[in-house]
């Protein structure tokens, strides 16, 4: 891209065109979109975005600041995507987007190049320097400091949003999984195959006992169990925030991870990194020489609950008529339903469980208003899903509200937290949901 390139060139140069108009105007993309849902707005649906780029890209609109603003709205949830009759990759064209007005603002903003690079560059792609943050995230909890913080105020300074998310931090460790329980654990009983862990960046600090109970889960089920220690962050939020360039290096270095490991399948428990690992071919479409690679490890990807039903032993859980029926209700990770497809084996695993009465919740495929980082960059949007979303969580009267996402799961508890029915509902991961109640051998 030439320097000093206009946003409307670099959206020229970056758009596939014949997705924008494979876009036939139709509309049935409208009534499951959450920000057209929310506002009525033709410019926040998913027709009116794509209509938006198109008119950029014919130069029939100058794109200002309204345009980056829509494309940042955008939850990227991918929920207009099955809806669609034309097949409209709306995933790719919002991605698209991004990048072009990313590339164009890393031309002018150099605080915005600063907190990137620091974030995208430094933090997420070093699992060491992730595991220094979730020390510094386990001593604040642990040591005191949080409820001095909290005393104080301090936080809410900032932002109210971060104050409320601050409450809902999760037990963090500095210890990643793979120095609590190595890089091999065999399989329970006869082996069917052997998986690869994909342990998340977040995902290993923040949730280390989700990540340990996911491979107890596999290997009950019959996996051996690898775990590459070279594997590093997936790149989705890279990918969702046009950092395409870092994306792809941190694709290239897992699929090498896993090649090596000579695994059959590569498991994740996190619907947003799975839904970007099993579209690396995409990912990295224009480099012919990653075409084989990529569309080994694409192939090869599959969520925690979908292995553990298609492939696995089928798992025992505890007598049910031992306790009193527990209700149970799921909200689905948008990328695990609406791109990897795995909406159902959640479901079916759940309502295997002995003393669980499973509650199906009204628009438990809508966001929950999380969406990556979403809720911190647009917390005024993210806030008023959360809410309609816990009106149809606290209908089902559900004991526990299950999740497939670490994204998912910390904003279902911030909405429960927000409702003051912590002690009456409570969110968890699938994972520990199910480990915890299996018989183990
Ligand atoms: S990805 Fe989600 S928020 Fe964005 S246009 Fe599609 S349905 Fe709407
Ligand atoms: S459903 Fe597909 S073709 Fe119809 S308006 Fe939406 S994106 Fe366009």
């Amino acid at each position: 891209m030439a320097k000093g390139a206009t946003l409307q060139e670099t959206l020229i140069q970056k758009l596939d065109y014949n997705q924008l108009t494979n876009c036939m105007r139709c509309g049935f993309c409208l009534p499951v979109c959450p920000t057209f849902k929310q506002t009525g707005i033709e410019a926040e649906s998913p027709r009116g975005r794509i209509s938006l780029m198109k008119a950029a890209v014919d130069g029939v609109m100058e794109p200002g600041i309204s345009f980056e603003d829509q494309m940042n709205h955008c939850l990227g949830c991918r929920a207009c995507e099955p809806a669609c009759p034309a097949d409209v990759k709306y995933g790719q064209l919002i991605e698209q987007a991004r990048d072009a007005v990313e590339t164009h603002t890393k031309q002018h903003r150099w605080w915005v190049r600063g907190v990137r690079k620091v974030v995208f560059k430094e933090l997420f792609p070093s699992q060491q320097k992730m595991r220094l943050l979730g020390s510094g995230m386990h001593f604040y909890k642990k040591s005191g400091l949080q409820s001095v913080v909290r005393k104080t105020g301090v936080v809410g300074l900032f932002s109210k949003q971060l104050s409320d998310m601050e409450k809902i931090l999760p037990d963090a460790s500095g210890k990643g999984i793979t120095q609590l329980l190595g890089t091999f654990i065999p399989a329970k009983g006869e082996k069917i195959a052997t998986v690869g862990m994909f342990r998340g960046c977040l995902m290993d600090v923040m949730f280390t006992q989700t990540n340990i109970k996911t491979v107890k889960l596999l290997s009950e089920a019959g996996f051996d169990v690898v775990i590459p220690e070279t594997q590093n962050c997936c790149g989705a939020l890279h990918a969702h925030s046009g950092e395409s360039d870092q994306a792809k290096m941190l694709a290239k270095n897992n699929i090498r991870a896993f090649q090596e490991a000579g695994v059959d399948y590569i498991v994740s428990n996190a619907g947003g990194c799975g839904a970007i690992l099993i579209e690396y071919d995409h990912l990295l479409h224009d480099e012919p020489e990653w075409k084989e690679s990529a569309g080994w490890f694409a192939a090869r990807v599959k969520d925690i609950s979908t292995i553990l039903v298609e492939k696995g032993r089928p798992l025992q859980f505890a007598d049910s008529q031992t306790s009193a029926s527990t209700r149970v209700t799921y909200q689905d990770s948008c990328h695990l339903r609406n791109v990897m497809k795995g909406s159902n084996p959640s479901r079916q695993l759940l309502k295997e469980v002995g003393n669980v009465t499973f509650v199906e919740m009204k628009d438990a495929g809508s966001c929950c208003g999380s969406a990556g980082i979403y809720n911190v960059t647009q917390p005024e949007m993210a806030n008023q899903i959360l809410e309609d979303k816990m009106v149809n969580a606290n209908a089902t009267e559900a004991r526990y509200l299950v999740t497939s996402n670490p994204g998912c799961l910390l904003q279902m508890k911030l909405g429960i937290d927000k409702h003051g029915q912590k002690g009456q509902m409570e969110a968890v991961h699938i994972a520990d949901f199910l480990y915890d109640r299996v018989v183990k051998h």
